[in-house]
């Protein structure tokens, strides 16, 4: 659910003869910043262009000729700059967060609030005491990666707080919309989708929705339980998730707008 654009018109530009090799590595300036492009050429339908933190990716269908594939390169590249030029804020590479003793964490819609000790000893625990996250930190580590730890053991130590609350909302949905069968419930602490399910009915939550508000979390539940019956992002599945919840379509734009400030 990354920012992009689809399109299966087929452009009839002329022009460059670098393209047909199965990956090239662009750049694109936008406003003095370089941006790094991937085109792969793949064996899909449709072009799409989806710019992350790291670069931007255009996919091509193989199946087109140079001809075409020129036309629909250019088109990405036009949006993407667009985009850029647009929002230059929205795509600025992530700061690391940094952590400190008598932080105030802001997740969902409670506070809590962060003990930090460094100790001179290997490894690393973290653990919740009402509000408060204590955390010991091995004062081995750079500060960069100590940084990173204590990211992975918040998000850790408060998605298994809040595991609880998730297999309830999503039980509690699939009952009122679906009726599917349920495996196993996770949140996983990653940054390249918001949820996903498998064929075997497990349900995975990025912790990055911890910090999103409720009805955002609804709508990524009420995707993946909808993935349940349909496993693409077809008409008919969009349609089960406009029944599920009619305004969806907001909750998505929330996540174009607002999801890259969500996160340890
Ligand atoms: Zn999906």
């Amino acid at each position: 659910m990354r920012d992009r654009l689809k399109s299966q018109e087929n452009n009839r530009d002329r022009g460059i003869d670098k393209l047909g090799r199965s990956m090239i590595i662009k750049n694109l300036e936008v406003n003095c910043i370089k941006y790094p492009v991937y085109v792969h050429y793949e064996n899909r339908k449709n072009t799409s262009v989806s710019i992350g933190r790291k670069s931007i990716n255009i996919r091509i269908p193989s199946f087109l000729d140079r001809e075409e594939r020129l036309g629909q390169y250019l088109e990405m590249m036009k949006w993407a700059r667009k985009k850029l030029e647009e929002n230059p804020d929205r795509f600025k590479p992530c700061p690391l967060k940094e952590y400190n003793d008598g932080d105030t964490l802001k997740i969902g819609n409670g506070n809590y609030s962060l003990r930090i000790e460094l100790k001179d000893k290997q490894s690393s625990s973290a653990r919740i005491i009402c509000n408060s996250v204590y955390l010991t930190i091995s004062s081995y580590l750079t500060k960069e990666i100590r940084n990173k730890h204590i990211s992975t053991l918040l998000s850790r130590c408060i998605a298994k707080k809040r595991l609880q609350k998730l297999e309830e909302k999503i039980h509690e949905l699939n009952k009122l919309h679906f009726n599917q069968k349920i495996n196993k419930i996770f949140f996983k602490h990653n940054k390249s989708n918001w949820g996903s399910c498998s064929i075997a009915g497990n349900i995975n939550i990025s912790t990055r929705l911890l910090f999103a508000p409720e009805d955002i979390l609804e709508y990524v539940c009420i995707h993946e339980l909808s993935h349940l019956i349909e496993h693409n992002h077809s008409e008919r599945f969009w349609a089960i998730v406009e029944k599920a919840m009619p305004n969806y379509k907001e909750k998505i734009q929330w996540l174009k707008e607002n999801g890259y400030n969500c996160g340890f």
